[in-house]
C-alpha cells in the first residue's frame, strides 16, 4: 500500500469513530527528513454531504498550538547552555498559568516537564529565554503567524497563545530532525518541498545537535502518562512524540519525530466548536501512532558527535554540583552545556544537637553545632514538593534566643533599599548596583542569594555587584556558622 493510501485509511477509520462523538474534521501529513519532501498529504476527512466544512484544506490552516512549541524553546535553551537536561524547575501556580492537570509538583526536573508538557515549567523557561527573543526563533523555524508584539502572547506564546499550521509544524519538525542528520547541513533551514519546485533552504541560527539530541532523548525515553494510549508499542523504536491540546479542547495535535519521516496529525473541528477531553494525547496520538505503524521497522537517531567533558551534577538537583550539595554524579556532558550554575537549593545548615533547630553562633557553643548539607527549596515550591515527596526535608525553626543570627553580619550599601535604580550607562544598558556587607571576621566567607537563589560568595571587602530584575527581591547572606541577614530591596523601571 503506497504512504498516502495508508493515510487516508487512517483518517477514515478514525474519521468514522470520532464523528460519533462531534468530533468532523482530521488532518495529517507525512515528510521524509532527508528530502523535505512531502510523502503523503490528507487536508480533511471525507464526507459526501459536506455538512463540516470537509473540503477546507486544514494541513495549512492557523490553529491555536497548544504545547505542540514547547520542545524548540527546550532545544534552544539547552543549545545555549540556558538549561541542563535533569535542572529542576519550578512547578508552582505561576501568575494566570496553569498546569493542564490544575496539580503541581513544587519542582520537576526539565526533560520530565517536557516529556509531560507541564505548562508551568514551560512558561518560566520561556520568561528566562526572553519573549521576543523566543518570537524571532518560532519566525526563523518559519512560523508565519506571530506577527503581534510579544508582549501580547506573553508567556503563553509556548502554551497556545500563538497559532500554526499543520505543515508549518511538520516543517519545522523535519528540520529538528534534519539537526540530527549528519548528512545535513545543520545551519539551514529547510522548507518542505510541497509545490513543484525544488526545495529552498535559507539560514539560520544553528542550534547545537546535541542539543535537539537531548531534547528528542526527553520526548522519547522519559516515562510518559498512561494515558498516552499506544506508546507502548513504540517504546525502544527510534520514535520521539510531542502532542498538544488547545484551550478549550479546539484542536489535537500530535507530531512523531524520527530519523526518517516526520507525521504531524491535526483533529478537531473546523468550525473552531471544542469537544470536552478532546485532547492530542486522547484522539490525535492513537492517528498518529496508527500511522507510525507503516513505517516500522523505525530507525534509532544516532548520538551526534559532540566535544564532551564529565562534569559533576547534583543528584537532587540537576545543577552543577555546589559545595553544599548532599550527593552527585559523574555526568559526561557536551561542552556547550558544562558552564552551568551551581546547585541552587543546597545549604549547609548548622543545627542543635536534637536536629530540631537551626542555631548560630550569637546563641549556639560552636563546637556544639552539627553541621548538615541540606536539600531546601524556596518555601512557595517546598510547599507543593513536601506534597509529593514526603520524605522532604522541612527547614527547622530557629533555637529560642537564635532569632536568624541577626545582627552578627550587617548591610551597609545600599542604605535604601525600598527603591534601588539601576545606573543605566551610556550605552542604554543597565549595570549593576553595589551591596556591601560588614562581618566582624573579614576571613570568613559570606553567601550571597537573591530570592532563594545562590548568586555568588565574598571574603575580605565583601562587596557584591547585582543586577535583578525590576521588582521586590529578597536578599539572604549566610556564613558559615549558620548566621544570616535577610533584607527586602526593590528595583525600580530605570530613570532614562
Ligand atoms: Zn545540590
Amino acid at each position: 500500500m503506497k504512504i498516502q493510501q495508508k493515510l487516508n485509511q487512517v483518517i477514515r477509520k478514525y474519521h468514522n469513530s470520532y464523528k460519533t462523538s462531534e468530533i468532523h474534521n482530521m488532518a495529517g501529513i507525512v515528510v521524509e527528513v532527508k528530502s523535505a519532501k512531502v510523502l503523503a498529504y490528507a487536508g480533511n476527512t471525507y464526507e459526501k454531504a459536506n455538512d463540516h466544512a470537509n473540503k477546507v484544506d486544514i494541513v495549512q490552516a492557523y490553529r491555536s498550538s497548544g504545547s505542540i512549541l514547547k520542545p524548540f524553546l527546550h532545544e534552544r535553551m539547552l543549545s545555549e547552555g540556558q538549561l541542563l537536561p535533569k535542572m529542576l524547575l519550578p512547578d508552582v501556580p505561576y501568575r494566570d498559568i496553569k498546569n493542564y492537570s490544575e496539580l503541581y509538583e513544587g519542582a520537576v526536573p526539565a526533560d520530565e516537564a517536557l516529556a509531560r508538557s507541564l505548562n508551568i515549567p514551560a512558561s518560566v523557561l520561556l520568561g528566562r529565554f526572553g519573549l521576543t527573543k523566543f518570537k524571532n526563533e518560532l519566525k526563523d523555524r518559519g512560523f508565519t503567524q506571530f506577527t503581534k508584539s510579544s508582549t501580547h502572547y506573553g508567556l503563553s506564546m509556548v502554551i497556545g497563545g500563538g497559532e500554526v499550521s499543520l505543515f508549518e509544524l511538520a516543517q519545522a519538525y523535519c528540520n529538528m530532525a534534519s539537526n540530527l542528520n549528519v548528512k545535513t547541513d545543520p545551519y539551514k533551514f529547510t522548507l518542505l518541498n510541497y509545490t513543484q519546485s525544488s526545495s529552498e533552504r535559507r539560514r539560520k541560527k544553528a542550534v547545537e545537535p546535541y542539543a535537539t539530541y537531548l531534547t528528542v532523548k526527553a520526548l522519547k525515553e522519559v516515562v510518559r502518562p498512561s494515558s498516552e494510549v499506544g506508546w507502548q508499542n513504540f517504546e525502544g523504536t527510534g520514535v520521539a512524540w510531542k502532542t498538544g491540546t488547545s484551550h478549550g479542547f479546539k484542536d489535537a495535535w500530535a507530531v512523531a519525530i524520527t530519523p526518517e519521516i516526520i507525521i504531524a496529525i491535526w483533529v478537531g473541528n473546523a468550525d473552531g466548536e471544542g469537544r470536552p477531553g478532546m485532547t492530542g494525547t486522547k484522539v490525535a496520538a492513537p492517528v498518529l501512532f496508527d500511522m507510525l505503524d507503516y513505517f516500522r521497522p523505525l530507525a534509532q537517531f544516532n548520538e551526534p558527535a559532540a566535544e564532551k567533558k564529565a562534569v559533576e551534577i547534583c543528584t537532587r538537583s540537576g545543577y552543577f554540583r555546589s559545595e553544599h550539595c548532599e550527593s552527585h554524579s559523574v555526568e559526561v556532558y557536551p561542552s556547550f552545556l558544562a558552564d552551568g550554575k551551581l546547585c541552587p537549593f543546597h545549604r549547609t545548615l548548622y543545627l542543635d544537637t536534637t536536629l530540631q533547630y537551626r542555631v548560630n553562633s550569637k546563641c549556639y557553643e560552636v563546637s556544639q553545632m552539627v553541621k548538615k548539607k541540606q536539600f531546601v527549596l524556596p518555601p512557595k515550591l517546598a510547599w507543593f514538593y513536601q506534597r509529593k515527596h514526603p520524605n522532604y526535608f522541612v527547614l527547622p525553626p530557629y533555637f529560642p534566643g537564635c532569632e536568624s543570627g541577626q545582627g552578627v553580619i550587617d548591610l551597609i550599601y545600599p542604605r535604601e533599599l525600598s527603591s534601588i535604580y539601576l545606573p543605566v550607562a551610556l550605552d542604554g544598558r543597565k549595570q549593576s548596583v553595589i551591596f556591601e556587607a560588614v562581618y566582624a571576621n573579614r576571613e570568613t566567607t559570606l553567601y550571597w542569594h537573591v530570592d532563594e537563589k545562590f548568586i555568588t560568595e565574598s571574603k575580605g571587602s565583601h562587596r557584591v555587584a547585582l543586577n535583578p530584575l525590576e521588582g521586590v527581591h529578597k536578599l539572604t547572606i549566610t556564613d558559615a556558622m549558620g548566621n544570616e541577614l535577610i533584607r527586602k530591596f526593590e528595583i525600580m523601571p530605570s530613570k532614562q
